[in-house]
């Protein structure tokens, strides 16, 4: 159960967002402009907001980059416009995920069991402040990283990989445990994660077997520390 911001100006596929999630027992308010929406997030505390695109007031990409300015809940935007380029933009400007309209029930609740799932996993995670080892500087709320002053070019799994090892410099983690907690999974192969950690070793100009930052130990897991 999760409390939801909806932000949709099209009263039809409004009243059906608050009736499918009422159903699924997730508490709902629903505003139809961006400028309400921004006014629900300063005052009220939700797990994920669903954001129209296209609102009568401001552009979709305008709204979120004002929702960004005061808050990090989770956003999934609700888009008609099965635009690519837009979508990488958006979600490179700090959304979540995205539905294409119009979309199933089935799979707006996978989305956002999703989003729910990695922001408590993150909000059980390290502190949100910035976290320095060595020459490594990593901001999760910006979702930035920078080796030596240089900014990296992460995907969101790399990210997301780099951030909770910098959480907890020198101690080994556990791949099952990184599975658990980068991937959200249960169980699966290590594989993912060995091709995750070279791709990641690669950006921050090491190999496995002249390690820097990421160190492997074999059969136990993974740590990242500083150089020596
Ligand atoms: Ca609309």
């Amino acid at each position: 159960m999760a409390s939801v911001l909806v932000v949709e100006d099209d009263q039809f596929v409004r009243s059906a967002l608050i009736r499918h999630l009422t159903d699924a027992s997730h508490t709902v308010r629903s505003v139809g402009t961006a400028l309400e929406a921004l006014r629900e997030v300063a005052h009220h505390r939700f797990d994920v907001v669903i954001l129209d695109l296209g609102l009568p007031d401001l552009d979709g990409s305008e709204a979120l980059k004002m929702l960004r300015g005061i808050t990090d809940v989770p956003v999934i935007i609700a888009t008609a416009r099965d635009d690519e380029a837009e979508i990488v933009r958006l979600l490179n400007a700090g959304a979540d995920d995205y539905l294409t309209k119009p979309f199933s029930v089935e799979h707006l609740s996978a989305r956002m069991a999703a989003v729910l799932r990695r922001s408590r996993a993150a909000g059980d995670g390290p502190p949100s402040g910035v976290l320095r080892v060595g020459g490594l500087t990593i901001d999760p709320l910006r979702r930035s990283a920078e080796l030596d002053g240089a900014v990296l070019d992460l995907t969101r799994r790399e990210f997301d990989l780099l951030a909770f090892l910098a959480g907890r410099p020198g101690v080994v983690v556990a791949r099952r445990e990184l599975l658990a907690e980068v991937w959200q999974q249960s169980y699966g192969d290590d594989q993912t994660i060995d091709v995750h950690l070279s791709w990641l070793r690669r950006k921050l100009g090491e190999t496995a077997a002249n390690p820097r930052y990421l160190h492997t130990l074999r059969g136990v897991g993974v740590k990242l520390e500083p150089p020596a």
